[in-house]
């Protein structure tokens, strides 16, 4: 776990990178997803915000910027909702997301490095994937 200070070190050394100005709600919302991994809804982004911090507005405008940026990967783990997560380029990782109680579960295993490195053979650079698994977890399978 990091210490509060290196989170605020990194989170404005990460918004510099990509060339955004360091705003307080940039800073307040990139250091919640590197702190607590997510994925989160903007909703629960928000909800999770010291109260009064920003608005939902801001919320979203934020999350949208760094979505541009590659900064935060998005995922659609469930029905008409968008998952946020920082895109840390050292833990590539998916999910799995149980079916009844919708509890989100993540794994590092990622048999798909063969798939892109055929695809840089053909050319393609800065390739990215999405796969997103579902089921139902040991727990619901009891109740
Ligand atoms: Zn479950
Ligand atoms: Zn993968």
């Amino acid at each position: 776990m990091l210490l509060s200070h290196e989170i605020e070190l990194k989170t404005a050394l990460l918004l510099k990178e990509k060339g955004l100005s360091v705003t307080a709600p940039r800073k307040l919302i990139l250091s919640l997803l590197l702190k607590e991994h997510g994925p989160f809804s903007a909703e629960e982004i928000f909800r999770r915000l010291p109260k009064h911090s920003c608005d939902q507005a801001t919320v979203y405008r934020c999350l949208n910027q760094f979505v541009e940026t590659e900064l935060v990967n998005t995922s659609y783990l469930e029905k008409d909702m968008v998952h946020f997560e920082y895109n840390d380029p050292d833990h590539h990782h998916h999910h799995i997301v149980c079916r009844i109680c919708k509890k989100i579960e993540s794994f590092h295993d990622c048999l798909l490095d063969k798939i892109e490195n055929n695809l840089i053979k053909k050319g393609y650079k800065d390739i990215h994937h999405r796969l997103e698994f579902f089921g139902i977890c040991e727990k619901c399978q009891q109740g």
